[in-house]
């Protein structure tokens, strides 16, 4: 039998691949924009980096992580997400030390040992934007508009914002008090999952993010962290949404984001659209003040964002916005014989310089088959070269459409390159 990709893997094929460039690009280009710099991390990190930086309680740690020990007997992670894996780097290199706040961003693929469905693959791809170094809620503005600036400019015109605070470790504490005493009978009873009864003790918060339809079903009733907020959060909370306001992005309060990481603070955030199928939530991100802090750094605030690209693929061709991308070649040169082989090889190379996408034939096919050839990649134009084209350093243009034929001559691109702008 033959060997297939892994299960929730799946190949880019050419036929997709300029849908990915696209919107990689226009990513890029919002980025900068904004004054973000791209960064490349590792696929693979020490574990500990996730255990610390995405948290112990979390389902990603605990049921998705692909960890295995290398030849040399560490223990390494192909990373599930990249927020972990950027802030290493911001400590490891001292980026702390430049003008703050640093702007990070990122386009990586991630791995988690999910249940494969539409949407959900266990190797995806993510964009992702990071802010280190400022407290204000204007970096919460100007984070959240810039995922919303990408989603609407790339199409996902029906995006929902909500947000929510899910404070600090101070107004933490009294919520989580709050939260055990609703959530004990529930473990008295055995209702809560196995993994949810370890939650209990250790961050009862993620409860309220567990993906069991029992757990969550129990959790839709649980008090919300906005009714337990200190001061100083909401005081946050409200200058972030009167960010959103002055720019007219529409949110909803929704008290029961917690968001999948333990890291996060204060704002939290996520972008659902009902394009795409089962795509649902396209982007979530928030605040994480802690998390320097934990993998060692001195305490400095953070937030940021990942969004899903294939979810974001999904949603533009369900509704129509994702362009229709076609690489077709300009010129075909087709030769007739030896004697004219090498000219049509220097003759492409010649187009190429001009800066035409240019063939020829690489199958020693004879010149019926050169031409259905030209014909099934859908070159615009094609010129056969034989022994009089070749000694004479012209021929004649084909249009492949329209049939019109006219001289041009070979010795440099000029004709042919007039031609086929004149076309474009
Ligand atoms: P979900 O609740 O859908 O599992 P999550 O909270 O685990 O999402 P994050 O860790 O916040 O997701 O990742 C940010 C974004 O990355 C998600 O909003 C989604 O668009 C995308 N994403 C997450 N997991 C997957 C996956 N397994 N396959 C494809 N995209 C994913
Ligand atoms: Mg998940």
């Amino acid at each position: 039998m033959s060997i297939t990709a892994p299960r929730g893997t799946a190949d880019i094929l050419p036929s997709d691949i300029l849908k990915w460039k696209y919107i990689e690009g226009k990513i890029s280009e919002i980025c900068d924009k904004f004054g973000f710099e791209e960064i490349r991390t590792p696929i693979f990190e020490n574990t500990e980096l996730f255990e610390r930086g995405v948290g112990d309680t979390t389902d990603v740690v605990q049921k998705e992580m692909y960890t295995f020990n290398d030849k040399g007997g560490r223990s390494i992670t192909l990373r599930p997400e990249g927020t972990a894996c950027v802030a290493r780097a911001f400590l490891e290199h001292n980026i702390y030390s430049k003008p703050l706040p640093a702007k990070l961003f990122y386009l990586i693929s991630c791995y988690r040992y999910e249940k494969p469905q539409a949407g959900r693959l266990r190797e995806f791809h993510q964009f992702g934007a990071e802010c280190f170094g400022s407290q204000s809620p204007a970096v919460d503005g100007e984070i959240i508009t810039l995922a919303h600036t990408v989603l609407t400019e790339l199409g996902i015109d029906d995006v929902t914002l909500n947000i929510n605070s899910i404070g600090c470790p101070e107004c933490r504490k009294k919520y989580n008090e709050a939260l055990k005493d609703y959530f004990r009978p529930h473990i008295e009873s055995g209702e809560l999952c196995e993994t949810c009864r370890g939650r209990f003790d250790k961050n009862p918060l993620r409860i309220l993010d567990c993906k069991s339809p029992v757990c969550g079903k129990i959790a839709e009733s649980a008090p919300v962290l906005l009714d337990y907020i200190c001061d100083e959060c909401a005081d946050h909370f409200e200058k972030v949404k009167g960010y959103l306001d002055a720019v007219g992005i529409n949110y909803v309060i929704d008290g029961t984001i917690v968001r999948g990481l333990d890291y996060y603070t204060k704002t939290v955030f996520e972008f659902k659209t009902s394009l795409g199928g089962a795509a649902g939530t396209v982007c979530g991100g928030g605040r994480y003040d802690g998390l320097i802090e934990e993998l060692g750094g001195a305490p400095t605030p953070a937030i940021g964002f990942a969004m899903g690209i294939e979810r974001i693929i999904l949603a533009l061709t369900d509704n129509g916005k994702m362009p229709d991308f076609e690489s077709i070649p300009d010129v075909y040169v087709a030769n007739i014989g030896d004697e004219s082989d090498f000219y049509a090889t220097v003759l492409v190379n010649k187009l190429r310089k001009a800066g035409l996408k240019a063939e020829r034939d690489l199958c020693a096919r004879s010149l019926k088959a050169q031409m259905k050839y030209a014909n099934k990649i859908g070159a615009k134009y094609s010129i056969v070269i034989g022994e009089d084209e070749a000694k004479s350093n012209s021929a004649i243009l084909k249009n492949m459409n329209i049939k019109t034929e006219i001289s041009v001559s070979l010795e440099n691109a000029d004709d042919i390159l007039k031609a086929v702008m004149e076309e474009k």
